[in-house]
C-alpha cells in the first residue's frame, strides 16, 4: 500500500512505497500523520516503526500544481495527459498540442490557450482561430491538477482520522 507524503498543510506532494515512508521518518524528514490509518509496523532490534497512511515533511514543502490558473504556463505533456490524448476537433487520438489562439499571433503556451489535437486537425487548423478555421471544440481547456485525486484522498483520511476517538 502506497503512502502519501503531503508538507505540513497536508497539501499532496507525492505517493511513495512504505520502505520509502520509512527512511523519511528514521531520518527525521517527515513525521506520521497520527489521525491516519496505519499501514505497517516496521521492526528491528533497535526500532518499532509505525508507518501511516499519510506522513508530512516537517519542513516547508510547496506542491508544485497549487495555485495554477488558466494563465500559467503547462507542456504539451502536460495539456496531452489532462485531455487524455483525445483531439479536440474530432475526438480522435491525438498526438500533438493546438494552441487555439497561435503562437504566431501571441497565444502562449498555457493551460487556457492549449488543447490536445490530431495532427490532421492541427495541420488543417494551421494559424487560425477554430473560428476562421470553422472548427467546432468539442471540450473546452482547463486547468488540470494531476494530483488533485489524491489530495482528496489525503483530506478524507484526514478527516475520518480526525472523527476516530
Ligand atoms: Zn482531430
Amino acid at each position: 500500500m502506497t503512502v502519501f507524503v503531503t508538507n505540513a498543510g497536508l497539501q499532496i506532494l507525492a505517493r511513495v512505497t512504505w520502505r520509502r515512508a520509512a527512511i523519511l521518518l528514521t531520518t527525521d524528514v517527515a513525521r506520521n500523520m497520527e489521525g491516519t490509518p496505519l499501514v505497517r509496523v516496521v521492526h528491528s532490534p533497535t526500532l518499532t516503526l509505525p508507518i501511516h497512511r499519510v506522513v508530512a515533511i516537517k519542513h516547508n514543502a510547496y506542491r508544485p500544481y497549487a495555485g495554477k490558473t488558466m494563465e500559467s504556463h503547462a507542456s504539451s505533456q502536460t495539456i496531452l495527459r489532462r485531455d487524455q490524448w483525445i483531439c479536440a476537433y474530432c475526438e480522435g487520438p491525438a498526438d500533438t498540442v493546438d494552441h487555439i489562439v497561435p503562437q504566431s499571433r501571441g497565444g502562449a503556451s498555457t493551460f487556457g490557450n492549449q488543447v490536445a489535437a490530431c495532427r490532421s486537425c492541427n495541420g488543417f487548423k494551421a494559424d487560425r482561430t477554430p473560428r476562421e478555421a470553422g472548427m467546432a471544440m468539442r471540450h473546452a481547456p482547463f486547468v488540470h491538477d494531476p494530483w488533485a485525486a489524491d489530495q482528496k484522498e489525503v483530506w478524507e483520511l484526514f478527516a475520518l482520522g480526525a472523527r476516530t476517538p
